[in-house]
């Protein structure tokens, strides 16, 4: 009797395991990043203190409120007071995290802070600031989704399939954190001058980094091409990562992604940056690296793309 209720206890724990492990197993399908951040609110408070540590070169705007009211949030480091003439443009540099709400990296909301460290110091990011130059920090793109621990936003919609992608013949924008987001860049690249010259969307957890087409195996352009491919091949010496686009990495076609957005709309070097499950906060550094030479190729006018010089 003793030895069958054993034998029953064992097969019930055995079973609890198995579904806890098939459970553990769907989260990574979903790409969960397994890297844990603090409370939206507490990112907020860390983006004020930035602004407050360098209020010369740092604004904060909040563009919109989410689906459930989280104030949408972005920190714009650059100098100000720049004049826009019709000859010069100011190049800018997007960089977005948490897009799937569950997909921090912890990377996303730590470079801000590097970059404004490196603004102070002899380096590629000070030059570029000194040259007119700007970063455009949105660490969490999809609050209601963080905060909640899911992918989607608070409407359950996938906000990288909901960008506008006029080639593909798609219509995005229905939710209020896309929109909201695409109509500040568009209104900042007319009263700044912004020139968007290179993004990144940073998800999880595929361990590469991918460029556009997501929504079709047709290359790019061979100048758009080159340019992306330099950007990547830097960031697979850095990081040890894959690079391609997301057919070639993934096997599937997505339509409606940021990246498709940023090269169709701007012309933009533009990726999804996929880290790694449960480490890729580890190599905070070499992302900072990452961003340091990019900014170098642009003072140095080194990223030709065909609608950018
Ligand atoms: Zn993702």
């Amino acid at each position: 009797m003793r030895t069958s209720f054993l034998i029953l206890f064992g097969v019930v724990c055995a079973l609890v395991s198995a579904k806890s492990y098939s459970h553990d197993r769907s989260r990574l399908v979903d790409s969960d990043s397994g890297i844990f951040g603090p409370d939206y609110k507490k990112i907020l408070s860390q983006m004020q203190g930035w602004r407050d540590s360098y209020p010369e070169i740092t604004q904060l705007l909040d563009y919109g409120k989410s689906v459930q009211g989280r104030p949408l949030r972005m920190m714009i480091v650059g100098k100000p007071g720049w004049q826009l003439d019709a000859w010069f443009e100011r190049p800018a540099l997007i960089i977005t995290g948490s897009t799937h709400g569950n997909e921090y990296l912890n990377i996303e909301d730590r470079l801000p802070a590097e970059i404004l460290k490196l603004s102070a110091t002899r380096s590629a990011v000070q030059e570029y600031i000194e040259a007119g130059g700007v970063y455009l920090f949105v660490p969490i793109l999809n609050p209601d989704g963080y905060d909640n621990r899911a992918r989607e936003n608070a409407n359950g919609v996938d906000l990288n399939r909901d960008w506008d992608v006029d080639v593909a013949q798609f219509k995005g924008f229905k939710q209020i954190e896309t929109r909201a987001l695409a109509t500040k860049l568009g209104s900042l690249r007319e009263t700044m001058g912004l020139q968007y010259r290179a993004s990144v969307d940073y998800h999880c957890c595929v361990g590469a980094v991918l460029y556009p087409w997501s929504y079709t195996s047709n290359p790019l352009p061979g100048t758009d091409l080159q340019a992306h491919l330099s950007l990547a091949k830097l960031a697979k010496e850095l990081l040890n990562i894959d690079y391609g686009t997301t057919g070639e990495i993934l096997g599937y076609y997505p339509v409606g992604t940021t990246k498709d957005y940023y090269y169709s709309e701007y012309g933009t070097a533009a990726f999804t940056y996929e880290g790694r499950y449960g480490s890729e906060n580890q190599y905070l550094g070499k992302h900072v690296e990452w961003w340091e030479k990019i900014s170098d190729k642009i003072n140095k006018h080194e990223l030709r793309m065909t609608r950018l010089p």
